[in-house]
């Protein structure tokens, strides 16, 4: 219960997460401003500083676009949607990069409708969220299972990893604004699916096991329409 309150608090707290957008998007703007001032000076301005640069506009880039997924609250429209369709969607996007990646993508959809009101594109972005995540676990390659089944008028959804884990002192941190230990990660996916998941009053978990692999919970409600009809 206590986790619950904490998530709240944390998924509300709006100015800690401008903080936090605040914070990470200074750091590249003053290596930019840094090398600009440079050339201004020496005109010593090389290859290796432009590239910096453009990895630094880049970031910036991939920060403020997360924060762009949360912010279109007009645009948002719930449509009626199979979510085998919309997973079904993700898994051939992500496909040719898991095959690079000695990755298999292994589904067990079950034969029910799995009618769910979703803002769609919103839950594309959660599913590749997750798959990313899992994608990025398994370095060595390995298996990714993707289930989908009814239970009563809740839809669950599963992606298990047999990746590398999370320690349990870090799952609390799991969503956390910019909490990442990837070189290049943005700390933002897990957020951002949270809310979206929360927006479509669902559930988000996650279950870990350090050297097993780890597992996503994804329980949304059913289409109403859907349920009268069984
Ligand atoms: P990012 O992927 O940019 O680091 P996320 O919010 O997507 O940000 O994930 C935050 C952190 O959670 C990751 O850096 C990683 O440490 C951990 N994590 C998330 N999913 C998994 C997973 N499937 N297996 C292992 N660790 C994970
Ligand atoms: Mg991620």
């Amino acid at each position: 219960m206590e986790e619950l309150l904490r998530r709240s608090e944390k998924l509300t707290t709006v100015g800690q997460l401008a903080a936090g957008v605040a914070h990470e998007i200074r750091n590249p703007l003053t290596t930019l401003r840094g090398f600009l001032q440079l050339q201004l000076q020496t005109e010593k301005l090389n290859t290796r500083h432009v590239d910096l640069m453009l990895s630094e506009l880049d970031r910036i880039n991939l920060i403020v676009g997360e924060f762009l997924i949360l912010a279109k609250p007009q645009a948002t429209r719930f449509e009626v949607r199979d979510i085998r369709f919309t997973l079904g969607d993700v898994i051939s996007l992500l496909d040719s990069q898991a095959h690079l990646c000695n990755i298999v993508f292994v589904t067990e959809f079950g034969q029910e409708d799995c009618q769910i009101s979703c803002e769609e594109n919103q839950l594309k972005q959660v599913f590749i969220n997750v798959l990313k995540n899992a994608m990025e676990a398994m370095p060595q390659g390995g298996q990714i299972a993707i289930t989908v089944h009814r239970q009563e008028r809740q839809l669950c959804v599963s992606i298990t990893d047999e990746g590398i884990g999370i320690p349990e002192e870090k799952i609390a941190k799991l969503g956390d604004p910019f909490y990442t230990d990837k070189d290049a990660g943005t700390g933002l996916g897990i957020m951002v699916s949270q809310r979206i998941i929360q927006s479509h009053q669902g559930i988000f978990e996650i279950k870990s096991k350090v050297g097993v692999g780890t597992t996503v919970l994804i329980t949304l409600p059913l289409y109403k329409a859907d349920i009268s009809k069984t």
